[in-house]
């Protein structure tokens, strides 16, 4: 979907969408599934150019860090864009209070041609910030054994444990009455 400014021009538009957006899109392996990414939010106009602020939710599953079974999530946040025409790339813009001292490279500001503005990779951009990184189905979850590969979590398997020489080695430095 393109973001049509020039609607916004004589008074503030509420806008309200949802998007699909596929999970193989944001190339993310722990990523399982996303549900619809529902946005709200109103436009309008700030010289030069726009504002949209809105409320970005959804949820998904990513896959357990250590496990890889899934582990549901949900993001419900506040969202911020500015757009300010091509031409005004140097000119002072507005950021999200409507200040105006800042430069234009100084903020994350959209550039747009002829009102329009591609909206789908900026939903993109936003969801690919918000999903967990490294969760964990539960704080202590024993993984994945590394011998056969068995979900620990659900019973222990017979492999025994990885020998760690350096463990062996720490222990004979060791003096016998620390070990108490
Ligand atoms: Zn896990
Ligand atoms: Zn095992």
């Amino acid at each position: 979907m393109d973001l049509d400014l020039e609607k916004a021009l004589d008074e503030p538009v509420d806008l309200s969408q949802r998007f699909d957006v596929p999970a193989e899109r944001l190339q993310r392996v722990e990523l399982l599934s996303l549900a619809p990414v529902a946005f709200s939010g109103r436009l309008l106009r700030a010289e030069p150019g726009f504002v949209l602020d809105g409320t970005l939710e959804f949820d998904g599953t990513v896959a357990c860090a250590r496990c890889l079974n899934p582990v549901p999530f949900r993001r419900t946040g506040p969202v911020s864009w500015v757009f300010a025409p091509a031409h005004a790339r140097h000119l002072p813009v507005p950021d999200a209070d409507g200040e105006t001292e800042l430069q234009a490279t100084d903020l994350d500001v959209v550039f747009y041609d002829d009102f329009t503005v591609p909206f789908d990779p900026l939903i993109d951009e936003q969801v690919q910030l918000e999903i967990p990184m490294r969760a964990l189905c539960r704080e202590d979850c024993r993984g994945l054994c590394p011998e056969c590969g068995a979900d620990r979590n659900a019973a222990p398997c017979t492999c025994a444990p990885p020998a760690d020489n350096r463990w062996i080695a720490l222990k004979a430095l060791r003096p016998k009455d620390s070990e108490t």
